[in-house]
């Protein structure tokens, strides 16, 4: 005999033969202190779903287009020319 296990989504009900891209959903509402994340295994009002029904409820998003680089950091000789400058202009009152 075997046993099949199937994992359904809570809100829309597709199914899948394993765990895998199901998350648990939840809602921790505390007044006042710190909300304690290991409560979120212990709250009574969650649900498991799919990634798409993840993405519907606002909780995951897809990466969006990678961002412009950043300029390369300046160098060491860079910064000390920069900081030396700044010095010798304080010094000197020029601008
Ligand atoms: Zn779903």
């Amino acid at each position: 005999m075997a046993i099949t296990t199937r994992y359904t989504c809570d809100k829309c009900g597709t199914g899948q033969p394993t765990a895998e891209q199901f998350w648990s959903v939840g809602v921790v509402v505390e007044h006042g202190g710190e909300i304690i994340q290991y409560r979120m295994r212990t709250c009574e009002k969650q649900m498991h779903v799919c990634r798409p029904c993840l993405q519907l409820l606002g909780f995951y998003r897809e990466s969006g287009p990678t961002p412009p680089a950043l300029p390369a950091p300046p160098t060491l000789e860079e910064l000390i020319r920069e900081i030396a400058r700044s010095q010798v202009s304080e010094m000197t009152g020029a601008t």
